[in-house]
């Protein structure tokens, strides 16, 4: 006669929750918010056709962000990252990974098999975290709550700041400083000031030309 010894469920839970959690060090899972075909509203590639992956978790606290919900990584279902590439390669070459805070996750594993399939692979960070992944555009926006790790500013592609008041200009400049030559400028306004900060941005641009206007033209243009 064969004898079951039930396996207690609290025991198989924490045996998924641990394989889980190791393939979400590992980059082969990664807690998803959201995945949708855009286009790209801001900074250097506006107007470029892209695949937008939005992945939880973010601990910077900027006051203004649009995307509280992403904040709390647990709200997010791990999901593999295998899945995602196999979604983004139907749409077009470009994929955008944003969040939340992206660099909170290993993105070596997605990026390497992203470009396997000939994906550009982007990036939206505040670059408080360690660079992981491999990168054809790094787009760095960093935050006063929380500074840029010192490794990214060489790396980065294009420099996005935010603009809420007018000291965001003194700080602009600071960070500015801090980035290569061929580094792309852009001062966006915080959206709920923008009609304030908008005319003092294009007045700054015009004194300062090495700076350009970023607007979020997917909220003029009502898309994602
Ligand atoms: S870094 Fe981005 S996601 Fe995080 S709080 Fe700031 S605006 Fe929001």
């Amino acid at each position: 006669m064969q004898i079951f010894i039930p396996v207690p469920k609290s025991y198989i839970c924490s045996m998924i929750n641990a394989r889980i959690q190791d393939l979400l060090n590992k980059g082969e899972m990664l807690p998803l918010m959201e995945e949708f075909y855009t286009i790209q509203g801001e900074g250097f590639h506006t107007g470029k056709a892209a695949y937008f992956i939005r992945i939880g978790g973010c601990d910077v606290g900027c006051h203004w962000c649009d995307v509280k919900e992403s904040w709390n990584a647990k709200l997010h279902p791990p999901t593999s990252a295998d899945s995602i590439v196999e979604n983004a390669k139907k749409f077009t070459n470009t994929v955008v990974i944003t969040g939340g805070e992206p660099l909170m996750w290993e993105l070596d594993y997605i990026t390497n098999a992203l470009q396997a399939n000939k994906l550009k692979t982007h990036i939206e960070t505040s670059g408080a975290y360690k660079l992981s992944g491999t990168w054809d555009w790094i787009c760095l926006s960093p935050k006063k709550t929380k500074l840029p790790l010192a490794e990214i500013y060489s790396k980065c592609n294009e420099l996005k700041m935010i603009v809420f008041n007018k000291n965001d200009f003194k700080f602009a400049e600071e960070q500015a400083s801090k980035v290569g030559d061929n580094c792309e400028l852009f001062l966006q306004p915080e959206w709920s000031n923008r009609e304030k900060m908008m005319p003092l941005i294009v007045d700054y641009v015009m004194k300062n030309p090495k700076w350009k206007v970023s607007l979020q033209t997917h909220k003029y243009l009502n898309i994602p």
